[in-house]
C-alpha cells in the first residue's frame, strides 16, 4: 500500500490494484436466476477501486483527521454556528426502535400502537416549543432552516389569500441571512430591503414609508447578523399590523434569547427554528436539519399536512383533513431523528438549562468582543447577543491584510475561522458567535491567536498573506477552486 502521507492526497481510485480485494464472495447456494430486462443491464462492469479492508480503512480514516468539526477544535462560524452537539442525544436518536422506525408503519392499525411513541415525541416538542416561543402550534415537517422559511411564507400567503388580500412584497432588512430574502422570492413575493440605522438595526423610519397596502410581511431577524437586539420589534410588529401583514421571526440562532424571552410576546405571528443549530443536532454539509415553524392561533389552519394530533381516546394521530392546509411540504413525519434529539435535549436542560444557555451565548460572545475590541475594528461597540461582528484595524489594511488573510492565519493556529464577508453591510466582516458551551481557556486561547495575528498583520504581513501552512491545500484560488472540484490540483 502506498502510505498516505499528509500532503498526498490520493483518490481511492488512485489507490486501485487490480484484482485485490476486500471480501470473498461465496457462491450462492440459492440457485435460482432472475431475468432482468436487458435494457437495464449493463454492457461493462462498473468501474470500482480494488482494494485490500485495510486499504480502505486506513483511507477512509486518514481522510477522517483532515477534518475539522466541533468535535475536533473551536468553530466560532457566526451565524450559521454549530452549537451544542451532546454525545447523549446522538445514542437515544440511534436507538433501534427509533431509527429502524419506518415511515409506513400504521400508525394504530393491525392491533397495533407501532408508531405511538414516535409521534408522542412529535407532539411533545410541539408542546414543548411552543412554551419556549410563545406560538400555538408547530410544524416539524420542514427539513432545513431555509424550507422552514418557505413554509412559513408559504402560510403567509395562504392567509392573504384567504383573506382577500392582494399582497405583494416581503420587507426584509438589509442585514438579513441571505435565505430570507431567497425565501420570500421563492414564495413569489417582491421583496424590499429595509436598509439598518446607525446602530445597526432595522431603520424604522425607512421602514414606515416602505410599509403600505402591498405588504404581505416582514421577516426580522433579531437579535440580527450583527448579534444586536432591536428593542423596538414590537413596534416593527404594530406596523406590520396596521396594514394587516404578518410579522415573521428566523429564530434559527434562539441561544441569544432561549428562556428568557418569546417571539410570539414580541408580537410575531410566525416563527422558524433551527433545531440543527440551537437544539443540539450536528449539521454541515447540507444536512441533515430540521426546522420548526410555529404560528399564532388565526395561522393554525394553514399548518402543512400531515399533523400530529391527539384524539378524544387519548391516542395520537397524523391528521391529513385540513382544508385550508399549504398541503404537503416534506414527506412522512419530517427529519424525525433531529426532532428527536432536540426533544431530550429540551428534557434535559428545562427551563433553568434554557436560561445558562442565553445566558452564556451572551457572556461568551461579550467577553471575546471586549477582548478583540480595542485591536481589531468593531462595527458597532456595544453589548452584543450571541454574536458580534469585526473587521481588520486600519493599520491592517493598510498593510494589505484582509478578513481572509486573518481566516487563513487561524486554520495555522487549529481554530475554524469565523464567518468572513457576511454580513455585507460590514466591510471585511468577520461574524463570532463563540457559543454557549466553550470554556474561558478556549475563549482565551482564540482571543490570543487572534491578538497575535493583528500584531503579525503590521509586523509581518507576509505571513498572513501566504496562510495556511499547516494544511495539505494551500490557499486555492477560490474561483478557481469553485469550478473545479478536484482541490488536490489546485
Ligand atoms: C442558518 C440560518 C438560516 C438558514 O438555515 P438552514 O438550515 O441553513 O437553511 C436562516 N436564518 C439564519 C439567521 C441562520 O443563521
Amino acid at each position: 500500500m502506498s502510505g498516505g502521507g499528509m500532503n498526498e492526497a490520493k483518490l481511492i481510485f488512485e489507490k486501485s490494484v487490480e484484482g485485490r480485494r476486500a471480501t470473498q464472495k461465496t457462491p450462492s447456494d440459492v440457485g435460482h436466476s432472475v431475468n432482468l430486462n436487458p435494457d437495464y443491464l449493463r454492457e461493462a462492469p462498473p468501474e470500482l477501486p480494488e482494494l485490500s479492508e485495510l486499504d480502505v480503512v486506513r483511507h477512509f480514516t486518514e481522510l477522517s483527521t483532515r477534518n475539522f468539526g466541533v468535535d475536533t477544535g473551536f468553530y466560532p462560524l457566526g451565524s450559521c454556528t454549530m452549537k451544542y452537539n451532546p454525545k447523549v442525544t446522538e445514542r437515544i436518536a440511534a436507538l433501534p426502535d427509533f431509527a429502524g422506525l419506518h415511515p409506513l408503519l400504521p400508525q394504530l392499525r393491525l392491533g397495533g400502537m407501532l408508531t405511538q411513541g414516535a409521534l408522542e415525541v412529535i407532539w411533545r416538542t410541539d408542546l414543548l416549543l411552543r412554551e419556549l416561543t410563545g406560538m400555538a402550534g408547530f410544524t416539524m415537517q420542514p427539513l432545513a432552516g431555509a424550507h422552514g422559511e418557505l413554509t412559513g411564507i408559504m402560510i403567509m400567503a395562504a392567509y392573504h389569500r384567504d383573506r382577500g388580500n392582494s399582497k405583494t412584497t416581503v420587507l426584509v432588512p438589509d442585514s438579513a441571512h441571505g435565505t430570507n430574502p431567497a425565501s420570500a422570492a421563492i414564495a413569489g413575493y417582491d421583496v424590499v430591503s429595509v436598509p439598518s440605522d446607525e446602530n445597526g438595526l432595522m431603520d424604522l423610519d425607512a421602514l414606515r414609508e416602505q410599509v403600505d397596502d402591498r405588504t404581505a410581511g416582514v421577516m426580522l431577524t433579531s437579535p440580527n447578523t450583527l448579534g444586536l437586539f432591536n428593542p423596538r420589534v414590537k413596534e416593527i410588529c404594530d406596523l406590520i399590523h396596521s396594514v394587516d401583514g404578518i410579522a415573521y421571526y428566523d429564530g434559527a440562532n434562539m441561544n441569544a434569547i432561549v428562556g428568557r424571552a418569546r417571539p410570539g410576546d414580541f408580537g410575531f405571528d410566525i416563527v422558524h427554528l433551527n433545531l440543527h443549530k440551537t437544539f443540539a443536532t450536528p449539521h454541515g454539509g447540507g444536512g441533515p436539519g430540521s426546522g420548526p415553524v410555529g404560528v399564532v392561533e388565526g395561522l393554525l389552519p394553514f399548518l402543512p399536512v400531515s399533523l400530529v394530533v391527539k384524539r378524544e381516546d387519548g391516542t395520537l394521530a397524523l391528521e391529513y383533513d385540513r382544508p385550508k392546509s399549504i398541503g404537503y411540504i416534506a414527506p412522512f413525519y419530517g427529519n424525525f431523528g433531529i426532532v428527536l434529539r432536540a426533544y431530550v435535549y429540551l428534557l434535559m436542560l428545562g427551563r433553568d438549562g434554557f436560561l445558562g444557555v442565553s445566558e452564556n451565548a451572551v457572556l461568551n460572545a461579550n467577553y471575546l468582543r471586549t477582548k478583540l475590541k480595542d485591536v481589531y475594528r468593531q462595527a458597532y461597540d456595544r453589548l452584543c447577543k450571541h454574536e458580534f461582528v469585526i473587521s481588520p484595524s486600519k493599520a491592517m489594511e493598510e498593510k494589505g491584510i484582509r478578513a481572509v488573510d486573518i481566516a487563513k492565519a487561524l486554520i495555522d493556529r487549529g481554530f475554524h475561522p469565523p464567518t468572513v464577508y457576511f454580513p455585507t453591510i460590514v466591510r471585511e466582516s468577520m461574524m463570532i458567535e463563540p457559543v454557549e458551551t466553550e470554556s474561558k481557556e478556549t475563549l482565551d486561547d482564540f482571543a490570543e491567536a487572534m491578538l497575535e495575528i493583528a500584531r503579525l498583520a503590521k509586523e509581518q504581513p507576509e505571513v498572513l498573506t501566504g496562510a495556511p501552512r499547516s494544511t495539505s491545500v494551500r490557499r486555492p484560488d477560490e474561483t478557481k477552486a469553485a469550478k473545479e472540484l478536484n482541490i488536490a490540483s489546485l
